[in-house]
């Protein structure tokens, strides 16, 4: 590991300050990611600016029903927040899906949303990556890519984002807060991430220097009905290789509202809009399920060894909404 430099911020505008000084600067937040990258040298910032200390550790209603959750909450008391609980059941059961109890007490919700691929070429410095080293190539789509993408990938990079949070935050659209030594700024989730595209190293809108200082979730009454699935090759500790995060809300057997996003399967946390539009005003039940999933992943993409991932989503969605159909009815 390289030398680096280290500063502790006090608050946000120095923190910005502090960040806009230095285009090598990083923010430092639990450092469950950062940390092991500096250590293979994947990444080599010239100084961390700590923002654990940042008044960002809270966690609120807002006027219009949603919630506001800080930059700096950690994954675990993000999880066993009552609000969050009740009201955004899908979030609490994703963060507990992911990591390990000491990984969560540590990391934040701003690190979790700006986590790392997990693609093992590029944690490897030895290996081209265009992700990592723009224009070296992208050895995934002929070699090891079992977890790749299988929507919105391209030929330059078929990594799948690892968040399993990022999912449920997508599925209820949260609003991405950032601030600057501009001003502040907002970017709904859905622009938050960039489409892969021919530069896959560029990964958020975020503007350069920016901190990250929370997300607001809209108010979503269909959310309080909502539950995530999280598929990995072992049973815990392990990044998934398919995830549904889904809400519903059934009047008189048809759906009424629904949100669907699916996790691992693509360069970002993956809304299915599609799904979505066919299941809206739908009877809800497997057959509307199942047709739903196909309309999504009629534009899936598979390499010779991700092919399962497909029945594997399908098959996901189909059972999650089910079970959220039946609990609708009880
Ligand atoms: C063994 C292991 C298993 C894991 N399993 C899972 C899993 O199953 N599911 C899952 O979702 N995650 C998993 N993780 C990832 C873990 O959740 C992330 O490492 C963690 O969420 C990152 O948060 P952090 O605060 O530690 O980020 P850091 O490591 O501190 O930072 C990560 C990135 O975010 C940037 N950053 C941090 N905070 C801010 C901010 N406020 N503004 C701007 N930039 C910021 C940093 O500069 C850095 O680039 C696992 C990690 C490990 C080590
Ligand atoms: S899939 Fe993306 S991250 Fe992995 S080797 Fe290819 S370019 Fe790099």
């Amino acid at each position: 590991m390289r030398e680096f430099g280290y500063r502790r911020a006090r608050d946000v505008a120095g923190a910005v300050t502090l960040l806009e000084a230095d285009p090598d600067a990083r923010v430092l937040g639990g450092g469950t990611n950062l940390v092991d990258l500096m250590k293979t040298g994947v990444e080599r910032p010239a100084q961390l600016v700590d923002v654990r200390e940042l008044p960002l550790q809270h966690i609120e209603s807002t006027s219009g029903g949603g919630l506001r959750i800080g930059a700096t909450v950690t994954n675990s008391d993000l999880a066993a927040h009552p609000e969050v609980r009740r009201r955004y059941p899908a979030l609490a059961q994703a963060v507990l899906a992911g990591a390990s109890g000491q990984l969560r007490n540590m990391a934040t919700l701003g690190g979790n949303l700006l986590q790392r691929t997990r693609c093992g070429y590029f944690a490897d410095v030895a290996q081209p990556c265009n992700k990592r080293s723009p224009g070296t190539g992208c050895p995934a789509i002929a070699g090891e890519h079992r977890n790749a993408a299988i929507l919105g990938a391209s030929d330059h990079c078929v990594a799948v984002h690892p968040s399993d949070m990022g999912v449920a935050l997508t599925a209820f659209d949260a609003v991405v807060s950032y601030e600057t030594t501009g001003g502040p700024g907002e970017l709904p989730i859905a622009d938050f991430y960039l489409p892969v595209g021919g530069t896959p190293h560029r990964e958020t809108a975020l503007p350069p220097g920016a901190l990250i200082t929370g997300v607001t979730l809209p108010a979503a009454p269909v959310a309080a009905a909502s539950r995530y699935r999280k598929v990995r090759e072992r049973a815990s500790y392990a990044f998934a290789i398919g995830s549904v995060a889904a809400a519903l809300e059934v009047e008189a057997g048809v759906v009424r509202d629904v949100r669907v996003a699916l996790g691992a399967v693509a360069s970002r946390p993956w809304r299915a809009r599609e799904a979505e539009r066919v299941l809206t005003g739908a009877p809800a039940g497997a057959r509307s399920f199942a047709a739903a999933a196909d309309a999504e992943l009629a534009a899936a993409r598979t390499l010779p060894h991700n092919g399962y991932k497909v029945a594997l989503i399908r098959n996901l969605m189909v059972a999650v909404l089910t079970e959220l159909a039946e609990e609708d009815a009880r």
